[in-house]
């Protein structure tokens, strides 16, 4: 029996999963299990923005493995500590303090709790169309009905409003407000930017009214749209900050970072066993200094640029627009993406929706130019199709 027989055997059945076996990678190329090579714009959801195989993370990864494979937080660790720094001389100074776990929805559910903790207040304001996560605290943020229909009802107190309306603002985020949760760019929401206008809006209502403002960068974080953190693209720095995808170089890792003068978290009030695991510290620490010796996030800003300008240039008459920033783009269509996708897999070209009308380009960011013209030159013989 071949790989998908055998998986679907015994699988959750909860993936909508394509029959594709992917064995190996290498920078932006994916190959199959019969040897087909592919172009890689599905970068892991998110979670590959360093690109495949990167040997420095492998390196770290064996040598920690032979040293020291757990340490949980009733001890410190070498490992956590380099990770600390490394962390503290990317982030914004304001956010000196660091949760570290295992997934984003994990950082989101820890970015709640903190935020209802040290404000004492227990409302939640999120975005229409904006993603947080899957478990049950993160679900109530999320907004998507096909994820949340059958699991209410939510922690009380959870409202949407909508994304980039900066007249929404004033109503929903009031003296009961802990916190407002945005993404700088919604991703699983379609590829839309947060307008800056929205985003400073939204910190000063917060800053007024005393309630913490949540950056959910789980997968605009780690070079993807051109900076190492979207929210140096907007000038604003928020009370908490939720990472987790890429920080790891494809190790499950997530953080949440906040600041000190949220006070002191009571002792005991959340924890997670494999937060701060010194494997994925290792692979965290080289993933971001090899982010860094790469030039990861300028490339992303200037392949951006060009996987943007490439792709408003298609006139197809299915496209109804083209977003994005840095190296997350969008084509949002006005039929089904599906038959699009499909066709630039047959092409070579792994790409992923966001909702079901928006084919979504989230390639690793060591892509190179003449890459991006493939992807190109690909969608336009895709969307012809
Ligand atoms: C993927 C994602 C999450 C959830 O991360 P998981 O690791 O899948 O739990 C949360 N927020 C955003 C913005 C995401 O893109």
């Amino acid at each position: 029996m071949g790989v998908i027989e055998r998986e679907d055997a015994h699988t959750s059945g909860l993936y909508q999963k394509r029959a594709l076996a992917i064995v190996r990678g290498e920078g932006a190329r994916l190959w199959d299990d019969a040897g087909n090579e592919y172009l890689d714009c599905v970068g892991g959801q998110g979670s590959a923005n360093l690109g495949h195989g990167n040997p420095a993370v492998a390196d770290a990864l064996a040598a920690q493995a032979r040293m020291l494979g757990s340490c949980t937080e009733l001890f410190y660790s070498d490992r956590r500590a380099e990770l600390y720094d490394t962390l503290a001389a990317i982030l914004p100074p304001a956010l000196d303090r660091v949760f570290l776990c295992s997934s984003g929805t994990e950082a989101v559910e820890g970015a709640l709790k903190f935020a209802k903790v040290a404000t004492r207040r227990s409302g939640i304001v999120a975005t229409m169309r904006g993603f947080h996560g899957k478990t049950m605290g993160a679900l109530a943020a999320t907004w998507g009905p096909e994820y949340r229909e059958m699991f209410g009802p939510f922690v009380p107190g959870t409202t949407h409003i909508p994304f980039n309306k900066v007249e929404a603002l004033d109503a929903a985020i009031t003296g009961e407000t802990a916190a407002f949760i945005v993404e700088l760019v919604q991703g699983e929401g379609g590829v839309r930017p947060a307008t800056l206008e929205f985003v400073r809006a939204a910190a000063d209502r917060c800053r007024e009214q005393g309630a913490l403002l949540i950056f959910d960068e789980v997968q605009t974080g780690f070079g993807r749209t051109g900076t190492m953190f979207a929210l140096e693209q907007y000038g604003v720095v928020p009370d908490i900050l939720c990472l987790a995808k890429s920080m790891a170089g494809g190790m499950p890792m997530g953080a949440i970072a906040f600041s000190r003068a949220l006070g002191d978290l009571p002792k005991r009030s959340h924890s997670s066993t494999f937060g701060g695991n010194p494997l994925a510290c290792a692979a965290a620490v080289a993933a971001i200094g090899e982010l860094q010796r790469l030039g990861c996030a300028a490339n992303a800003a200037e392949r951006g640029r060009q996987l943007l300008n490439g792709l408003r240039g298609i006139a197809a008459p299915t496209v109804r627009e083209v977003r994005g920033l840095g190296l997350i783009c969008g084509i949002e269509l006005k039929v089904n993406a599906g038959p699009t996708l499909k066709a630039l897999q047959d092409r070579g070209i792994l790409a992923l929706g966001a909702g079901p009308t928006v084919v979504r380009y989230l390639p690793p960011l060591v892509i190179s130019a003449p890459q991006i013209d493939r992807v190109i030159a690909t969608t336009r013989e895709a969307l012809a199709v």
